[in-house]
């Protein structure tokens, strides 16, 4: 896919159609703050998207979100379920975001536009715009992949979701915060709130892999629910096994309830 540059007037106009009111994420930088910088420099800071777009980089940092659980009215606090989560990420991200989501809904809808007013598409062949919608939909979730593949920052989510899919793949909060890796896990909550990394087994640090593999506070829940061969599974099996998947979310609450 051939990306044009990214222009100065393009990111001055998603930053003013966003909401100025909004809290900043963990590197409280607020809209405010990154609209000045980048009126002091508006070459700079749009070359910062250009060179994202380069390399095919979104920066991992932008992708941190700080968690913060609100509490709702007339719940018993004891109960995970009591809380709402809300994700604040970082501005920066947010704008970089904004940009490529209106580049890929314009390039949709004026290619979409074009396919369909060319009389003997419609005539010959009655395609339905929708098909060609789903069609360049596809061509850019290869191009994704690509680049996704071929990106030099390999990440954990890499590891677990070899494929991209413009579907949100698992929509429940639960399983979210493994795909993630944010929110309770001891490690994550030490990088955003100095908390200890450490499970409270005392021999590892409380990372994903060491709860959903090797933590002995959760080998009954391995027992009953991970099929016997589980050591060999990597985490998108476990979470398509359905039993699997049971005990996953077992250890999940149990860990985001003690943290
Ligand atoms: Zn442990």
């Amino acid at each position: 896919m051939n990306f044009p540059v990214i222009t100065q007037e393009e990111v001055k106009t998603v930053m003013d159609d966003m909401d100025k009111n909004k809290p900043p994420g963990p590197d409280g930088l607020t809209l405010g703050i990154i609209r000045e910088l980048f009126f002091l420099d508006p070459a700079w800071c749009t070359e910062l998207f250009n060179d994202c777009t380069r390399q095919g980089v979104f920066p991992d940092f932008w992708k941190i979100a700080k968690v913060l659980l609100i509490p709702k009215e007339g719940k018993d606090l004891s109960e995970v379920s009591a809380y709402r989560p809300i994700c604040l990420l970082p501005t920066w991200g947010k704008v970089y975001d904004k940009i490529i989501a209106q580049r890929l809904l314009y390039e949709l809808e004026s290619k979409s536009k074009n396919a369909t007013t060319k009389e003997e598409v419609d005539i010959k062949l009655k395609i339905p715009k929708s098909w060609i919608k789903k069609q360049l939909k596809m061509t850019m979730v290869q191009e994704w992949q690509a680049r996704w593949m071929s990106s030099p920052n390999s990440r954990f989510l890499y590891g677990i979701f070899p494929e991209v899919n413009t579907k949100s793949c698992h929509g429940d909060f639960l399983i979210n915060q493994i795909l993630t890796t944010h929110g309770c896990f001891p490690v994550h909550q030490h990088r955003l709130f100095g908390k200890s990394p450490d499970c409270e087994c005392g021999r590892d640090q409380g990372t994903v892999f060491h709860y959903v593999y090797g933590c002995q506070i959760y080998r009954e829940v391995r027992q009953k629910y991970f099929p016997e061969n589980f050591f060999q599974l990597g985490i998108l099996e476990l979470i398509l096994n359905t039993r699997g998947k049971i005990g996953l979310k077992i250890i999940i609450q149990d860990v985001l309830t003690k943290s």
